[in-house]
């Protein structure tokens, strides 16, 4: 599928500026071109796809249709304090840090938004990103890896990562690029300096995979908490990439706890009403949603209803933030079943 990149207009130099900054300009000119070049491809794709429809379906348009070319994808940097900020795209929110003495990532979205990260991480100036953190191995964290990597000193993982990320790709049936891969894996803590800067990085356990840690800019006091929380929104629970939703929900009560109470929570994905940064106070919203999930399916099987009448429930009462409209796209019929399958899995 084409995808059309978003831009940062506003970085690019005027036209009477001297002769670098016409090179920069021409340049940016060509990526332009490439995107009007990506916009009608995409444009001919979905007619392209039109076509099959009309053929298989054997029956005539109602009226002529006007192809739709995907919506263009829109990319923003924000700066959320002292010299980390986050970026966002498609796919998981992006943490990064970026001062005089070093630049570093904290997950890397689609390769799409990667090329764009790259390209307009504030400060960058061609200079190597001394750390690229993944906070899981999901695709939507880790698929501009291959991207970033040949910018990247390091790709930093849980050490189960690359051992989930070969399993899912079996799973999918598809061949794994070895370029998405970590560089580096650590099993419980990671610390490294930069510059006036340190981050950390920590392992907690079996939560929304069995790979997640939590990330701490511990100057700026940014925590980047990767799906280990979704603001307001059904998680994805990854059972078959080893969740545990009784984990998760300790782990949600000790980041709570045990980190900064006025440090600056980045969520992997949240409800657009709420956005991607927030509190502890979001952290046990959230836990709270993890342990309405399992009371009301444990009350379900006590009340003798199978797995697929559980997962009939089209929103969980109480949580009315959360609320989907029906149908395809609502992950809480998915969030039944794995909680069924974890009560049932523990006896
Ligand atoms: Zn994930």
């Amino acid at each position: 599928m084409a995808v059309c990149v978003g831009d940062n207009r506003a970085r690019r130099p005027r036209l009477q500026e001297k002769s670098l900054a016409t090179a920069v300009w021409l340049a940016s000119l060509r990526r332009m071109n490439r995107r009007a070049f990506l916009i009608s491809s995409g444009a001919a794709a979905s007619l392209a796809l039109l076509g099959r429809g009309r053929l298989s379906a054997q029956t005539p348009p109602a009226a002529p249709s006007v192809p739709v070319a995907p919506p263009p994808l829109v990319t923003e940097f924000k700066l959320l304090r002292r010299n980390v900020g986050l970026f966002t795209g498609q796919g998981g929110t992006v943490g990064w840090l970026s001062n005089r003495d070093a630049l570093a990532v904290v997950d890397t979205q689609f390769p799409q938004t990667a090329a764009v990260l790259l390209r307009d991480l504030p400060g960058r100036d061609g200079r190597m990103i001394d750390a690229v953190i993944n906070t899981h191995h999901h695709g939507d964290h880790t698929g501009g890896n291959a991207v970033l990597r040949p910018a990247a000193k390091n790709i930093i993982a849980h050490a189960n990562v690359p051992e989930l990320m070969r399993a899912r790709a079996e799973a999918d049936k598809r061949t794994l690029d070895p370029a998405l891969l970590p560089t580096l894996g650590f099993p419980d803590g990671y610390m490294q300096g930069f510059g006036d800067e340190t981050i950390a990085a920590t392992y907690f356990g079996p939560a929304h995979t069995r790979g997640d840690i939590v990330v701490i800019f511990k100057e700026a006091n940014v925590v980047h908490m990767g799906d280990l929380m979704f603001n307001r929104l059904y998680p994805v629970i990854d059972r078959p990439g080893g969740a545990s939703i009784r984990g998760w929900i300790k782990l949600l009560e000790k980041v709570a706890k045990d980190y900064p109470s006025d440090a600056i929570y980045v969520f992997g994905h949240g409800n657009p009403k709420f956005g991607v940064t927030g509190t502890p106070a979001d952290l046990l919203v959230f836990r709270d949603y993890l342990s309405g999930l399992l009371a009301h399916v444990e009350a379900e099987i006590k009340a003798g209803k199978s797995k697929e009448e559980i997962q009939k429930l089209e929103n969980l009462p109480g949580f009315p933030d959360f609320h989907q409209p029906p149908g395809r796209g609502n992950r809480l019929p998915g969030n039944l079943g794995v909680a069924y399958d974890e009560i049932m899995a523990a006896g």
